[in-house]
């Protein structure tokens, strides 16, 4: 059963020359090598060749060895001749390329005293499964079928059940990632090709826009790959080929070619690759990777290597073409308000009606009035902004927002925390003021949603360590003095009476006997 298994999957699977890095497709029929390696015809021609040409098949003619005897030879030391046996006319002429793959073979074991690397022991099993890629489908047929890619709405009505506000980022997403999949499944329309929907996300850290791109490619089930721009320099410099960024989709795609062609890259950061101000020396990491990325963002083949983020000549390529991979880049563009703020004193500052220096100050939506010239002021090239056509800001999350993530998404942090304590038949509640008191903290650390897991997590610490101690425990209610440290959580046990414990630690208030545990209960 299990082997059945494993030639189905083989079967889906096409061997790459260790040489070229070209498929079985490309480059035909291969020749297998010891240790799972695989050649094709041409390179071992050419190989041949080369021997020949440099005079080293002399030499090797000297070791050339029947199979059958070399065993002996080389424990002897002696070189043994070939003997040559005459073709009798009945005998099929041999494949010439088959005989070079023996003979390659018959060089590396002719050797006395000389034992040959095997690359693939070096490797452990993980090198021969590098050396396939997935095959491509003969049939041309539509990963993402017309009729099924779902309607905005229906797309914006799933994003709301997991990310919280940011209306207008959901709205503009369904619609570019309708219309983005529209047009890859149709191809052209009507002659008029339809342009691809990159789109350009900007959004204060924590506000959800990793969160929002991970949600959406979950829903439409394609692969997603997150790249950090900081991290891409100018291929041949110190950090990550811009390229990279493909091969972490095709690993998120299995290799997977065709799946990783209708991929999302997300690449976030990007503002960190703006163009360097009064900066004489090459702007490696900034200019440059906008520049390496243009030709991604439009649409290109890309030779990347197949389970390995750079290549070199022991990993096998593979062409992706980016033409239908969507492309997301994320970044939260601190100035950037500044620049809007400037642009618009300057329009409204002169002659009657001019507003007040710092009416815009006060303005907490401004993000939302960046336009294209705003951003080219920031350093981000022309190029690289036209090809990002949808551009659309995410808001910073209000006190009432936060509320709102502790408990609505679907996998809501209090949902999850509930969740386990179910297991122990204990059953979390928070109340409001617990819920607000978080959301403050978190407003407090300026990192967005990010901050409410980490400080759920410190109070949840000693609830989860003591919780499961004491099988008596039915209930227990985190509340908002509990959360600034003025009193501690509400416990109620499974005989119906409630402890409200003191300020403190749960561990002080929940250990101990029974007794002392009645003489903090306030109420049945
Ligand atoms: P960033 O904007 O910096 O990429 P993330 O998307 O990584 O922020 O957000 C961090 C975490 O905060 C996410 O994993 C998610 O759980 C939570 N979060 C952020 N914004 C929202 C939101 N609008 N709705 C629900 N959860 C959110």
């Amino acid at each position: 059963m299990d082997n059945n298994n494993n030639e189905n999957n083989n079967n889906n699977y096409e061997d790459v020359c260790m040489m070229c890095h070209r498929t079985e497709s490309k480059a035909g029929q291969m020749i297998k090598l010891p240790g799972n390696f695989c050649v094709c015809q041409d390179c071992m021609n050419r190989s041949n060749d080369l021997i020949k040409n440099m005079g080293l098949d002399k030499i090797f003619e000297g070791f050339y060895v029947q199979n059958d005897k070399s065993e002996d030879s080389v424990k002897s030391g002696e070189p043994v001749k070939t003997e040559e046996t005459p073709k009798t006319d009945d005998e099929p002429d041999t494949d010439p390329d088959k005989d070079a793959s023996i003979k390659f073979e018959k060089y590396f074991r002719g050797f006395p005293n000389i034992s040959f690397l095997n690359l693939a022991d070096l490797a452990g099993g993980g090198m021969a499964s590098r050396s396939k890629v997935k095959k491509q489908s003969k049939d041309n047929k539509p990963l993402i079928d017309i009729k099924n890619v779902p309607k905005p709405h229906k797309i914006k009505e799933k994003l709301d059940e997991y990310v919280i506000g940011q209306e207008h980022a959901k709205k503009v997403i369904s619609v570019a990632v309708y219309n983005h999949y529209k047009r890859v499944a149709t191809g052209t329309m009507d002659d008029i090709e339809i342009e691809k929907s990159n789109m350009l996300m900007i959004g204060p850290t924590g506000s959800g826009k990793t969160y929002l791109v991970k949600t959406l490619a979950r829903l439409l089930d394609v692969p997603l790959a997150i790249a950090d721009a900081t991290s891409l320099t100018e291929a041949g410099y110190i950090g990550d080929d811009i390229e990279s960024v493909i091969s972490k989709l095709l690993a998120a795609a299995d290799n997977d070619v065709d799946r990783a062609q209708m991929g999302i890259v997300f690449i976030d950061e990007i503002d960190k690759i703006a163009k360097k101000k009064n900066n004489n020396s090459r702007d490696v990491s900034g200019e440059s990777v906008q520049q390496g990325l243009l030709r991604l963002l439009e649409g290109a083949d890309v030779e990347v290597p197949v389970g390995a983020m750079s290549k070199n000549a022991m990993v096998p390529l593979t062409t992706v073409n980016t033409r239908n991979i969507l492309f997301i880049c994320g970044g939260a563009f601190p100035d950037l308000e500044e620049i809007i703020k400037q642009r618009l004193h300057k329009k409204t500052a002169i002659g009657y009606g001019a507003e007040l220096k710092d009416k815009f100050d006060k303005d907490k939506d401004i993000l939302e009035k960046v336009t294209v010239e705003d951003l080219k002021k920031f350093g981000m090239i022309p190029e690289f902004l036209g090809r990002l056509p949808v551009i659309y800001t995410l808001q910073g999350l209000s006190k009432e927002m936060l509320v709102k993530i502790l408990k609505e998404p679907k996998n809501a942090i209090l949902k999850q925390y509930g969740k386990l304590l179910e297991l122990d038949e204990v059953k979390l509640e928070f109340d409001d003021s617990a819920l607000e008191a978080i959301a403050e903290k978190a407003l407090e650390k300026d990192t967005g949603a990010r901050a409410l897991r980490s400080i759920i997590e410190e109070f949840m610490l000693d609830i989860m360590y003591e919780i499961p101690k004491d099988d008596n425990i039915g209930r227990v209610v985190i509340t908002g003095d509990y959360i600034n440290g003025t009193g501690g959580p509400v416990i109620d046990i499974r005989n119906e009476a409630r402890i409200e414990t003191s300020k403190g630690t749960v561990n002080d208030n929940i250990t101990g006997d029974v007794t002392e545990r009645s003489q903090l209960a306030v109420s049945e």
